[in-house]
Protein backbone atom coordinates (compact mmCIF):
# COMPACT_ATOMS: atom_id res chain seq x y z
CA UNK A 1 0.00 0.00 0.00
CA UNK A 2 1.53 3.11 -1.40
CA UNK A 3 0.80 6.40 1.59
CA UNK A 4 1.17 9.55 0.85
CA UNK A 5 2.35 10.49 4.08
CA UNK A 6 3.53 7.83 6.90
CA UNK A 7 4.71 9.30 10.54
CA UNK A 8 6.87 7.50 13.42
CA UNK A 9 6.49 7.60 16.68
CA UNK A 10 8.39 5.84 19.37
CA UNK A 11 5.03 4.66 21.12
CA UNK A 12 1.51 4.83 20.42
CA UNK A 13 0.21 8.31 21.21
CA UNK A 14 3.40 10.37 20.03
CA UNK A 15 2.33 10.70 16.38
CA UNK A 16 -1.53 11.58 17.65
CA UNK A 17 0.23 14.21 19.94
CA UNK A 18 2.89 15.84 17.70
CA UNK A 19 0.75 15.28 14.05
CA UNK A 20 -2.22 14.32 14.67
CA UNK A 21 -4.11 17.49 13.23
CA UNK A 22 -1.56 17.21 10.18
CA UNK A 23 -2.85 13.36 9.35
CA UNK A 24 -6.39 14.17 9.79
CA UNK A 25 -6.15 16.78 7.99
CA UNK A 26 -4.35 15.05 4.76
CA UNK A 27 -6.74 12.28 5.01
CA UNK A 28 -9.86 14.35 4.75
CA UNK A 29 -7.87 15.55 1.48
CA UNK A 30 -8.23 12.42 0.22
CA UNK A 31 -4.15 11.29 1.03
CA UNK A 32 -3.49 8.08 2.21
CA UNK A 33 -1.75 8.18 5.63
CA UNK A 34 -0.27 5.77 8.23
CA UNK A 35 1.42 5.62 11.37
CA UNK A 36 4.10 3.39 12.21
CA UNK A 37 4.88 2.70 16.29
CA UNK A 38 8.66 1.33 17.11
CA UNK A 39 7.15 -0.58 20.09
CA UNK A 40 4.06 -1.52 21.53
CA UNK A 41 4.46 0.21 24.38
CA UNK A 42 4.21 -2.25 27.35
CA UNK A 43 6.82 -0.14 29.25
CA UNK A 44 4.26 2.99 30.22
CA UNK A 45 3.50 3.28 33.45
CA UNK A 46 0.01 3.24 32.72
CA UNK A 47 -2.05 0.44 30.56
CA UNK A 48 -0.82 -2.46 28.84
CA UNK A 49 0.67 -3.50 25.72
CA UNK A 50 -2.91 -5.02 24.36
CA UNK A 51 -4.90 -1.83 26.06
CA UNK A 52 -2.36 0.10 24.01
CA UNK A 53 -2.97 -1.78 21.01
CA UNK A 54 -6.78 -1.26 20.80
CA UNK A 55 -6.34 2.05 21.77
CA UNK A 56 -3.88 2.68 19.04
CA UNK A 57 -6.52 0.92 16.41
CA UNK A 58 -8.79 3.13 17.68
CA UNK A 59 -7.22 6.33 17.35
CA UNK A 60 -6.06 5.31 13.26
CA UNK A 61 -9.93 5.01 12.87
CA UNK A 62 -10.73 8.35 14.23
CA UNK A 63 -7.43 9.91 12.31
CA UNK A 64 -8.79 8.46 8.84
CA UNK A 65 -5.82 6.22 8.44
CA UNK A 66 -4.92 3.79 5.94
CA UNK A 67 -1.98 1.82 7.79
CA UNK A 68 -1.19 1.48 11.43
CA UNK A 69 1.05 -0.70 12.89
CA UNK A 70 4.03 -1.47 15.75
CA UNK A 71 7.09 -3.01 15.54
CA UNK A 72 8.32 -5.40 18.07
CA UNK A 73 11.69 -2.94 19.46
CA UNK A 74 10.97 -3.25 22.79
CA UNK A 75 9.97 -0.18 24.66
CA UNK A 76 12.24 1.91 26.89
CA UNK A 77 14.77 0.30 24.95
CA UNK A 78 14.85 1.77 21.37
CA UNK A 79 18.55 2.02 20.40
CA UNK A 80 20.34 3.10 16.99
CA UNK A 81 21.24 -0.34 15.94
CA UNK A 82 21.35 -1.76 12.76
CA UNK A 83 18.55 -3.92 13.05
CA UNK A 84 16.19 -1.16 13.90
CA UNK A 85 16.96 0.53 11.15
CA UNK A 86 16.37 -2.42 8.71
CA UNK A 87 12.78 -2.66 10.62
CA UNK A 88 12.01 0.90 9.51
CA UNK A 89 13.96 0.72 6.14
CA UNK A 90 11.38 -2.09 5.32
CA UNK A 91 8.19 -0.10 6.35
CA UNK A 92 9.52 2.85 4.31
CA UNK A 93 9.94 0.45 1.14
CA UNK A 94 6.50 -0.72 2.04
CA UNK A 95 4.71 2.10 2.18
CA UNK A 96 6.98 4.34 -0.27
CA UNK A 97 5.51 7.52 1.16
CA UNK A 98 6.13 11.00 0.09
CA UNK A 99 6.84 12.25 3.41
CA UNK A 100 8.19 10.86 6.44
CA UNK A 101 7.14 12.40 10.23
CA UNK A 102 9.92 11.57 12.37
CA UNK A 103 10.00 12.98 16.32
CA UNK A 104 12.39 15.95 16.83
CA UNK A 105 15.67 14.93 17.81
CA UNK A 106 15.78 16.28 20.92
CA UNK A 107 13.45 14.98 23.95
CA UNK A 108 13.36 14.30 27.43
CA UNK A 109 12.19 10.26 26.33
CA UNK A 110 16.10 8.64 25.06
CA UNK A 111 13.63 6.52 23.06
CA UNK A 112 11.99 9.25 21.23
CA UNK A 113 15.50 10.54 20.43
CA UNK A 114 16.52 7.54 19.28
CA UNK A 115 13.50 7.15 16.98
CA UNK A 116 14.16 10.39 15.80
CA UNK A 117 18.06 9.23 15.11
CA UNK A 118 17.01 5.86 13.63
CA UNK A 119 14.09 7.22 11.56
CA UNK A 120 16.55 9.79 9.90
CA UNK A 121 19.05 7.22 9.15
CA UNK A 122 16.43 4.87 7.24
CA UNK A 123 14.59 7.06 5.76
CA UNK A 124 17.86 7.71 3.56
CA UNK A 125 19.22 4.21 3.91
CA UNK A 126 15.41 2.86 2.17
CA UNK A 127 16.87 5.06 -0.75
CA UNK A 128 20.17 2.71 -1.44
CA UNK A 129 19.78 -0.37 -3.71
CA UNK A 130 22.36 -2.35 -1.76
CA UNK A 131 20.93 -2.56 1.22
CA UNK A 132 18.68 -5.53 0.73
CA UNK A 133 15.63 -6.41 2.71
CA UNK A 134 14.15 -8.05 -0.40
CA UNK A 135 12.38 -4.77 -1.59
CA UNK A 136 12.72 -2.42 -4.12
CA UNK A 137 14.86 0.61 -2.73
CA UNK A 138 12.98 4.09 -2.17
CA UNK A 139 13.74 7.55 -0.60
CA UNK A 140 11.08 9.39 0.82
CA UNK A 141 10.72 13.15 -1.02
CA UNK A 142 11.14 14.74 2.54
CA UNK A 143 12.00 13.82 6.30
CA UNK A 144 9.71 16.39 8.51
CA UNK A 145 10.42 16.86 12.17
CA UNK A 146 7.39 16.60 14.84
CA UNK A 147 7.30 19.03 17.91
CA UNK A 148 7.38 16.66 21.19
CA UNK A 149 8.40 17.70 24.19
CA UNK A 150 10.82 20.38 23.55
CA UNK A 151 9.62 22.96 21.44
CA UNK A 152 11.63 24.58 18.07
CA UNK A 153 11.55 27.63 15.78
CA UNK A 154 9.42 25.82 13.31
CA UNK A 155 10.14 25.79 9.26
CA UNK A 156 6.51 25.86 8.86
CA UNK A 157 3.01 25.39 10.89
CA UNK A 158 0.01 23.08 9.52
CA UNK A 159 -3.59 25.28 9.97
CA UNK A 160 -5.29 22.34 11.60
CA UNK A 161 -8.26 24.33 12.74
CA UNK A 162 -10.64 21.91 11.17
CA UNK A 163 -8.97 18.43 12.13
CA UNK A 164 -8.49 19.27 15.59
CA UNK A 165 -11.34 17.91 17.37
CA UNK A 166 -10.74 14.59 15.60
CA UNK A 167 -7.17 15.21 16.79
CA UNK A 168 -7.89 15.38 20.75
CA UNK A 169 -10.10 12.76 19.97
CA UNK A 170 -7.54 10.37 18.92
CA UNK A 171 -6.17 11.43 21.66
CA UNK A 172 -8.34 10.63 23.96
CA UNK A 173 -8.66 6.76 22.72
CA UNK A 174 -6.00 6.72 24.98
CA UNK A 175 -8.12 6.16 27.86
CA UNK A 176 -5.06 4.41 29.62
CA UNK A 177 -2.66 7.24 29.20
CA UNK A 178 -4.42 10.37 29.72
CA UNK A 179 -6.61 12.01 32.41
CA UNK A 180 -10.33 11.85 31.33
CA UNK A 181 -13.34 13.93 33.08
CA UNK A 182 -14.26 11.77 35.52
CA UNK A 183 -11.34 9.81 36.61
CA UNK A 184 -10.22 10.30 40.30
CA UNK A 185 -6.54 9.74 39.74
CA UNK A 186 -5.48 13.27 39.07
CA UNK A 187 -3.00 14.25 41.79
CA UNK A 188 0.54 13.42 41.46
CA UNK A 189 1.35 9.84 42.90
CA UNK A 190 2.24 6.24 42.53
CA UNK A 191 1.36 5.46 38.77
CA UNK A 192 0.62 9.12 37.69
CA UNK A 193 2.49 10.43 35.05
CA UNK A 194 2.88 13.83 33.59
CA UNK A 195 0.53 12.88 30.34
CA UNK A 196 -1.99 11.29 33.17
CA UNK A 197 -2.11 14.47 34.51
CA UNK A 198 -5.61 16.38 34.09
CA UNK A 199 -3.88 19.37 32.48
CA UNK A 200 -1.71 17.66 30.13
CA UNK A 201 -4.24 17.55 27.40
CA UNK A 202 -4.94 21.40 28.39
CA UNK A 203 -1.41 22.28 27.23
CA UNK A 204 -1.58 20.31 23.82
CA UNK A 205 -4.15 22.18 23.49
CA UNK A 206 -2.69 25.99 24.00
CA UNK A 207 0.37 24.71 22.10
CA UNK A 208 -1.65 23.68 19.45
CA UNK A 209 -3.60 27.55 19.82
CA UNK A 210 -0.16 29.00 20.25
CA UNK A 211 1.25 28.06 16.58
CA UNK A 212 -2.36 28.81 15.08
CA UNK A 213 -1.81 31.86 16.38
CA UNK A 214 1.56 32.30 14.76
CA UNK A 215 -0.06 31.83 11.54
CA UNK A 216 -3.52 33.42 12.18
CA UNK A 217 -5.83 30.31 12.46
CA UNK A 218 -7.39 28.50 15.39
CA UNK A 219 -5.40 25.48 15.44
CA UNK A 220 -1.49 24.79 14.09
CA UNK A 221 0.78 22.54 14.13
CA UNK A 222 4.55 22.93 14.11
CA UNK A 223 7.42 21.33 11.86
CA UNK A 224 10.67 21.27 11.08
CA UNK A 225 13.07 20.43 8.00
CA UNK A 226 16.52 20.27 8.01
CA UNK A 227 17.34 21.53 4.46
CA UNK A 228 16.00 25.05 2.54
CA UNK A 229 12.60 25.29 1.39
CA UNK A 230 12.79 25.70 -2.40
CA UNK A 231 10.10 28.45 -3.68
CA UNK A 232 10.11 29.07 -7.49
CA UNK A 233 7.65 32.44 -7.04
CA UNK A 234 8.05 34.34 -3.91
CA UNK A 235 5.49 36.73 -4.92
CA UNK A 236 3.17 34.12 -5.06
CA UNK A 237 4.60 32.42 -2.00
CA UNK A 238 3.93 34.89 0.36
CA UNK A 239 0.89 36.45 -1.17
CA UNK A 240 -1.42 38.11 1.38
CA UNK A 241 -2.96 34.63 2.60
CA UNK A 242 0.80 33.96 3.64
CA UNK A 243 0.44 35.71 7.02
CA UNK A 244 -1.79 37.70 8.71
CA UNK A 245 0.63 40.11 9.67
CA UNK A 246 3.97 41.77 8.49
CA UNK A 247 6.80 40.78 11.20
ZN1 LIG B 1 6.40 8.40 23.40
Amino acid sequence: MTLDALAFGAHADDAELSCGGTLVKLAGMGYKTGVVALTRGETGTRGSAEIRAREFATAAEVMGLTVHKMLDIPDGRVEVTWENKLKIIAEIRAHRPRLVFAPYWTDRHPDHENASQLVRAAAYLAGLKKIETGQESFRPVRLVFCQGRFEFAPSFVVDVSDAHAAKMAAIRAYASQFHLPGQADASPGPGQTLIGRPEFLELIEARDRRFGAQIGVRYGEAFLIREALKVDDPVAFFGPDYLWTIP
